[in-house]
């Protein structure tokens, strides 16, 4: 019997086993980014809209206006206090005007300059560009991040975390406090705070407020503006061709090649892209730029100083990233085209909404009546006859002092010959409050025909002489 072994190589086949079906999952898994600091014209442009930004979101509601805070949003007792403006519920339609009005300069905003307001003021990038930078003071940059994020856990990596999250939770806590000092006096929520008294509500909602920030800027960050945020989806309905957005010259940056500075580019055919993958590297939404415009670009404008100070370094011209619009790029227009361009019938449409509905605002902001007068009928009591054989009507007048100052209005009525008034004519309602008040009208029997009659009560504020006019009707019973 042979003992020797054989030394071909078996073959195993592979075949799909349809038992075993291949999944695989349709999303890609979050890959952290790590953004790389950068200076430059649009950082610091950034840092200016952080300040300014910041500076009014958190002085704003600690202003006081008199007695009470400036802006208060007082939902409680449905008033909205705006310097020297307060709204009440029936003043509803200013909110839906100046909601309308911000749309419309978000539109025009969006048409002339595309994501600026994305990239600049939005809550969402202010926040994360301030986290990221506390994330840089504690842990270093971007290479110091990799490094610590790949490192095991010690005990320098588990301090530098909890200093990190501590200073993350404190702001986003503070952040929580100062929303919720737009809805509630802030200095009485101070005083709570300090005395351990803050109701349930209050404590939710600073939680729910500082909850909400520490999530989107620490954690979700660009996930927010890549996969939830409504503009970044609708926004290119309002985008053409003239629209300035951040751009990469392809023309004049391929073929991107690595090279010496010593290199002469032209000669060796190459492009002024070195393909330093530096404005991937300071893209806080970790896009490259070169592929053409995408939806996740918020045009920051970080990757334009990225690509600036590599220019400078190769002594090329600057600009091979930079805001420009599609047709200035296929058409090479100088920035002169490019301003002209900004003037088209779409801009010019937006610009004279938004123009007509400011102006309509404050209008009627101006001319507006400092208080409001409702009265209804009081179905419960028809006509009756009452002494010296008169017909009465009862009604039910609501009287709201808009104004902060105590005011006596006085009333009176016309419509109908001879008809008077027989309750008292003038009642005190005190600042921003309302009056409910029982207002009766008279008239001599049989002096007018059975059925409504039409009436109007003049309502006039002594203190400001405005007046206003209710129409109302008197019922004559047969
Ligand atoms: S920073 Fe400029 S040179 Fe560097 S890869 Fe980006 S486009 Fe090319
Ligand atoms: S591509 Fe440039 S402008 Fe757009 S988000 Fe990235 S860094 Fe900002």
């Amino acid at each position: 019997m042979s003992t020797q072994k054989s030394t071909s190589k078996k073959t195993i086949p592979i075949v799909n086993d349809p038992a075993q079906p291949v999944t695989r999952s349709l999303y890609e898994p979050h890959q952290k980014i790590y953004p790389r600091n950068i200076s430059g014209l649009y950082k610091n442009w950034r840092w200016v809209m952080i300040w300014i930004t910041q500076i009014v979101f958190y002085g704003v509601p600690w202003l006081q206006w008199g007695e009470r805070q400036a802006v208060l949003l007082d939902i409680g007792t449905h008033r909205f206090y705006i310097f020297g403006l307060v709204l009440y519920p029936q003043d509803l339609i200013y909110l839906v005007v100046i909601l309308i009005i911000a749309a419309l300069a978000l539109f025009l905003f969006t048409a002339v300059a595309g994501r600026l307001w994305c990239g600049f003021a939005c809550p969402q990038s202010v926040y994360t560009k301030i986290f990221l930078w506390v994330e840089r003071q504690v842990e270093g940059d971007r290479a110091a991040r990799l490094r610590l994020d790949a490192s095991k856990l010690t005990r320098n990596k588990l301090l530098k975390k909890m200093l990190k999250h501590s200073i993350w939770i404190s702001f986003s806590v503070w952040t929580g406090f100062t929303f919720l000092g737009y809805f509630a006096p802030i200095r009485d929520l101070m005083q709570s705070i300090l005395q351990l008294h803050l109701s349930p509500w209050e404590t939710f909602w600073i939680c729910f407020y500082g909850f909400a920030t520490y999530g989107n800027a620490g954690f979700l960050r660009e996930q927010i503006c890549k996969h939830m945020c409504p503009y970044a989806r609708f926004q290119s309905a309002m985008f053409d061709n003239d629209t300035l957005i951040v751009t990469y010259d392809e023309e004049r940056g391929e073929p991107r090649s690595g090279r010496s500075r010593k290199v002469d580019a032209k000669q060796s055919g190459l492009g002024d892209c070195i393909d330093c993958n530096f404005c991937v590297q300071v893209c806080p939404t970790g896009i490259d730029i070169r592929n053409g415009l995408q939806y996740e670009c918020i045009s920051c404008g970080l990757c334009v100083d990225a690509c600036n100070s590599i220019m400078d370094k190769m002594e090329y011209p600057r600009g091979l990233i930079r805001f420009s619009t599609q047709n200035a790029l296929t058409h090479h227009w100088s920035q002169e085209q490019v301003v002209k361009k900004v003037l088209r019938p779409r801009v010019l449409i937006y610009t004279g909404l938004l123009l007509l509905m400011s102006a309509g605002l404050v209008y009627s902001l101006v001319t507006r009546v400092p208080f409001k007068v409702d009265v209804i009928r009081d179905r419960g009591v028809m006509s009756r006859i009452v002494a010296g054989g008169k017909v009465e009507n009862v009604y039910q007048m609501q009287i709201t002092n808009a104004s902060e100052q105590v005011e006596t209005f006085k009333i009176s009525v016309s419509g109908i010959e001879g008809l008077s008034l027989a309750s008292a004519k003038e009642f005190t309602v005190n600042a921003a409050e309302s009056r409910m008040v029982a207002v009766s009208l008279q008239i001599a029997d049989g002096s007018i025909k059975s059925g409504s009659h039409p009436v109007i009560f003049e309502i006039v504020a002594n203190g400001s002489n405005e007046r206003l006019f209710e129409k109302s009707i008197f019922y004559m019973s047969r």
